[in-house]
């Protein structure tokens, strides 16, 4: 679903860092689609719900963060702040973790297979469940804290693969998971998207991305803004005329985030707005015109006239980071569907980049990583590798 309605930046001065909201004051963008399911890997329908209410929590670090080590995504919000339960379970761990403080696993039977949802930080005399407990999606199980190795009140959230955390699962991004929806009774409290992610069924055909409907296209909705990406660009980051392009363009849907954006920017151009490459690749987010012109999921191009100046030009840099964004949403929507598919394997984000360079016809006919050709060696993969390197150079480091 799309959750994380408009991208408002506001700010918010705690505990000495700056925190960006990921929930604008723009509800006039209401979630209008379905994100794709299948990129969680999790089977549509298994219902699952926010462990913190999405009008409270900002997230202050994503998934794969620090290089990668990152395994799961930091929820900020007030000390105190109730945690529930993403899915009917069973309580697998209940009490002090290393780095943790005080942690809570919880193990879900999805189809005779073990995932878990794990919450770090807590407090032990937050802890409102035991091991053994049966948990309901929604119901209360603890409450926000910053113990263990944490900066600030926050909730680390981790979803695993099975065999589950215990049996070493790997992690998935969980906000992709979150945003798929579900159908589980919504939290206590629920945010009026909230409800909506918590009543709707998640879609069980092959991803697509979803079309913007005519109310979203009407109120201005319907390019960026309403897809639940991540906006966590750290201040200062970029030249400052295109903060505000990628601080945009991060949230054109979960795959995606900012900071990804403008790692991948400095690669491909240096954040030069006249480059052009002898491959005749143009502006600041190296578009093909053939690819700038080609049209998306939604029916637009690629490249659409994202600041208003009556032109949709890849050489313009609003135009261009915006149809970054544009491009690497249908990609990772493309590739999310092989994998649901098995045509494709590894992970989403590295395939969508190199897909970015490579074209996405090399990631289907490598089943992955490209690999048919010298220069999926020679230049991709290191180009996959540096952006993946360089994200943290771009993004939030809060804790
Ligand atoms: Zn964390």
């Amino acid at each position: 679903m799309k959750i994380l309605a408009g991208l408002i930046a506001l700010w918010l001065a705690a505990a000495a860092v700056v925190v960006i909201f990921l929930l604008g004051d723009d509800n006039t963008c209401t979630p209008t689609g379905s994100a794709p399911s299948g990129g969680s890997g999790v089977p549509a329908g298994t219902g699952h719900t926010w462990p913190v209410d999405p009008a409270v929590f900002t997230v202050s670090d994503v998934f794969g963060a620090r290089g990668g080590t990152h395994l799961g995504v930091d929820m900020a919000a007030p000390e105190g702040t109730p945690i529930y339960a993403a899915m009917d379970g069973t309580v697998a761990a209940s009490g002090a973790a290393s780095g943790f403080g005080d942690w809570i696993v919880l193990d879900h039977n999805i189809d005779g297979q073990i995932w878990s949802t794990v919450y770090g930080h807590m407090y032990e005399k937050d802890l409102l469940v035991a091991v053994g407990d049966q948990v309901k999606a929604g119901q209360q199980i603890s409450r926000v804290g910053t113990n263990g190795e944490s900066t600030g009140p926050h909730l680390h959230f981790e979803v695993r693969q099975p065999p589950g955390r215990l049996a070493g699962g790997q992690a998935i991004d969980p906000m992709p998971w979150l945003q798929d929806g579900g159908t589980a009774t919504p939290s206590p409290d629920p945010h009026a998207a909230n409800q909506a992610a918590a009543t709707t069924p998640a879609p069980t055909s092959a991803p697509a991305a979803p079309a913007p409907t005519a109310a979203a296209a009407a109120s201005g909705c319907g390019t960026s803004g309403s897809g639940g990406g991540v906006d966590n660009l750290k201040p200062g980051s970029v030249p400052p005329q295109f903060e505000q392009w990628y601080r945009k363009a991060g949230t054109t849907c979960p795959e995606i985030s900012s900071a990804l954006l403008a790692a991948q920017g400095d690669h491909e151009s240096g954040f030069r707005t006249d480059a052009v490459s002898p491959d005749g690749a143009l502006g600041i987010a190296q578009f093909m015109p053939g690819t700038a012109t080609a049209t998306a999921p939604d029916g637009q191009p690629y490249v659409i006239d994202a600041d208003g100046n009556g032109r949709a030009d890849p050489m313009d840099p609003a135009d261009g980071i915006i149809g970054q964004a544009r491009y690497m949403c249908a990609i990772a929507h493309t590739i999310e569907g092989w994998e649901v598919d098995g045509k494709v394997t590894g992970d989403v984000t590295a395939l969508t980049i190199a897909a970015y360079n490579a074209g996405e016809g090399a990631v289907l006919d490598s089943g992955g990583m490209p690999n048919q050709i010298p220069r999926h060696f020679t230049e991709t993969r290191p180009y996959v590798a540096a952006i993946l390197a360089d994200i943290p150079t771009y993004a939030q480091q809060l804790s």
